[in-house]
């Protein structure tokens, strides 16, 4: 088994992470037991490993960030991906999320994460090739927009902070599918869990959080940072 996945061996940080998370409520079982198998320090760049097992986003590059894993627990416990399941992410970053959907959605099931930076598609492309997973993939391009050709999705989830449901995420969602985003301003957001049910859509917010901001189409607008 290539590194970036757990050979057996015991990780003594990542499990005291892990332990945080699941005492916390952030993490269910099969969150802890991806978390474990997809190490988040392979997933950094070199001079942030030190900091893999703490409790906080760390920087990536071009002014982006990897998400605390309490946050990557309770969106992934949130979505409640099963094998088989097709999953759309919106914001591969570093990639670590996509790996642990990888991972949950089993062999039988489907990744697509998309990415609007180069160098951080360049990353996350990277980072999953360490891994053995073979059923994520990144793409490069705008996600407001979702991607219609692999389309519809039993989850979708949305990285980054969006000032409004993107309708095409919404349209490319599943019967019984669900969709998770942070949805607010450039403060803070709440964190959206949006279920599909018999073409009706019920969303409810579950807590408030930080990201940076979705830019594209049905996002932000581009702005150069100050
Ligand atoms: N999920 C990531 C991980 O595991 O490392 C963290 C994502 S980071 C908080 C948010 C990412 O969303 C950034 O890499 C940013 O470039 C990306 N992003 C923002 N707007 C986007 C868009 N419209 N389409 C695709 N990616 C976008």
């Amino acid at each position: 088994m290539k590194s970036g996945q757990n050979d057996g061996k015991i990780n003594p940080k990542n499990e005291g992470m892990i332990d945080s998370l699941l005492r916390e409520g952030y993490a269910d079982g099969r969150v802890a037991e991806a978390m474990r198998q997809i190490d988040r320090a392979l997933f950094l760049p070199p001079s942030q490993m030190p900091s893999a097992y703490l409790d906080t986003p760390l920087p990536l590059m071009k002014g982006q960030t990897i998400s605390a894993p309490g946050v990557v627990a309770l969106m992934t416990k949130l979505l409640e991906v099963r094998g088989g399941m097709k999953v759309l992410e919106v914001g591969a970053g570093s990639g670590w999320q996509a790996a642990l959907l990888g991972f949950l959605a089993g062999e039988k099931g489907k990744v697509f994460s998309i990415e609007r930076i180069p160098e951080l598609y360049e990353f996350a492309k990277n980072n999953l090739a360490k891994t053995n997973l073979r059923n994520v993939q990144i793409i490069f391009g705008d996600g407001t927009e979702g991607l219609p050709r692999a389309a519809p999705f039993d989850r979708i989830v949305v990285t980054a902070a969006a000032p409004q449901l993107p309708p095409p995420l919404l349209e490319q969602l599943a019967e019984q599918g669900k969709l998770v985003i942070p949805v607010g301003g450039s403060f803070f957001q709440e964190l959206t869990l949006v279920e599909k049910s018999k073409g009706q859509l019920n969303s409810r917010d579950v807590l408030s959080v930080v990201f940076v901001p979705l830019i594209g189409k049905y996002g932000n607008p581009f702005r150069l940072q100050p």
